[in-house]
């Protein structure tokens, strides 16, 4: 059986890797003839626009998936009409636009940041004012990594921002003075049957994800459940088939989602050594038909993520319970290059560990010191399912 793959960075990779023991074949398409996958499947090099390569690419093909929600949803379209895409093309619709998803969520009852959509420049004034300082200025599609965003904090950022404003759509949300960032992981197959993960709380520097705590200390039943109920609606409104991932601000017990990403997601690295069923191999299942597997986390796990550098290998794998993961994409600044997942069965074994890691780690942006700040260890855990 083989799969289809749009995209083939990194997300890809893994899940072809975990695809393999499951007798999988994959089949990539990727624009950049430098994409990861090459080194483990089938890449076909062409760009998402082009009719003709996707019609032979989908030839053969049990199912098609994507790895990263701006695939063109024309390209989805068109392959849809040739073979079956999971998630399905709306999924990917709602989650491009900023706009779209907020609207969404609303209409769901899911607790969303406030928002003012506009369009021109000219409109951006009566938006600040209707919303008011402090404010995020996000343009409404192609955002990731915090990239297309700007902070209004006071009138100057204002005042800098309406120079630099690109003419497309954007969205002003209300900056959330949050607690934490977490993100939950849900998986639903064609059937109906949903399964999600233990939340997880996340650590971002200048927009991009470096480290990743799972299960999200001090995670409540009711907050488990909340996020629950929240992603169930999502993925049962779109009759959604595969993984999704919401991620929410956390605010005095309370969730406001912020986005969804139609996909596996960096915040589920973990669940590779540190649940059940990691969140690639449950995407394939999903998509595919096949049962469910469990998504208990096994004991705790951080995942670090490498961007633009990795530490010398050795040191890392010295460590007990440490993973490390490369994905062979040469390294460059602010590039995804590789992650660290380190585990263990109890919280004070964790930081232990996470002590144990090299130098390399104890800069300021690998974020670790809310591990041993805070520590994790003297937190109470209410696991559901703790493996
Ligand atoms: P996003 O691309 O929406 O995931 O935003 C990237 C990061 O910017 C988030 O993970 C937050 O750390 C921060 N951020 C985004 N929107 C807001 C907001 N409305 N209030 C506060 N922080 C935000």
């Amino acid at each position: 059986m083989t799969i289809g793959i749009l995209g083939g960075g990194q997300l890809g990779y893994m899940l072809a890797l975990a695809g393999y023991p499951l007798g999988l074949r994959f089949r990539f398409l990727d624009p950049s003839p430098e994409a990861p996958v090459g080194r483990i499947a089938h890449r076909v090099t062409a760009e998402y626009t082009d009719v003709q390569a996707l019609q032979r690419f989908a030839q053969g093909l049990e199912v098609v998936t994507y790895e990263f929600e701006n695939v063109p949803v024309e390209a989805a379209r068109l392959l849809a009409e040739r073979t079956t895409v999971y998630p399905p093309v709306i999924a990917l619709e709602e989650a491009q636009d900023r706009l779209r998803e907020k609207t969404l969520f609303k209409k769901l009852g899911i607790p969303t940041t406030e928002f003012a959509a506009f369009e021109g420049r000219e409109h951006f004034a009566k938006a600040v004012k209707h919303l008011g300082l402090p404010a995020v200025l996000k343009t409404r599609r192609m955002g990731y990594d915090g990239k297309g965003q700007w902070v209004l904090r006071n009138a100057e950022d204002v005042e800098q921002a309406s120079k630099e404003l690109p003419d497309v759509a954007m969205i002003l949300e209300k900056f959330v003075a949050f607690n934490r960032e977490v993100s939950m992981l849900g998986v639903r197959s064609g059937g109906g049957e949903t399964a999600f993960y233990p939340m997880v709380e996340n650590h971002h520097r200048g927009g991009i994800l470096r480290l990743s705590l799972a299960p999200a200390p001090n995670l409540t039943n009711e907050l488990q459940q909340t996020a629950e109920e929240y992603t169930r609606k999502v993925l049962d409104t779109l009759e959604y088939v595969g993984v999704l991932c919401i991620e929410f601000f956390e605010v005095d017990g309370r969730l406001l989602a912020n986005e969804m990403a139609p996909r596996v997601h960096n915040s589920g690295h973990w669940t590779i050594e540190g649940a059940v069923t990691s969140q690639f191999e449950n995407h394939l299942r999903a998509i595919l038909g096949m049962p469910l597997g469990a998504t208990s986390a096994v004991g705790h796990s951080a995942m670090i993520n490498l961007i633009g550098e990795s530490p010398e290998q050795a040191a890392v794998l010295a460590v007990a319970n440490a993973h490390l993961h490369l994905y062979g994409k040469e390294a460059r600044p602010g590039r995804k290059i590789g992650h660290v997942t380190v585990r263990a069965d109890r919280p004070e074994k964790l930081r232990e560990r996470i002590a144990q890691l090299p130098d390399f780690f104890r800069r300021p942006e690998y974020c670790l010191e809310t591990v041993s700040v805070a520590g994790l260890g003297n937190r109470v855990m209410k696991l559901r399912d703790a493996g």
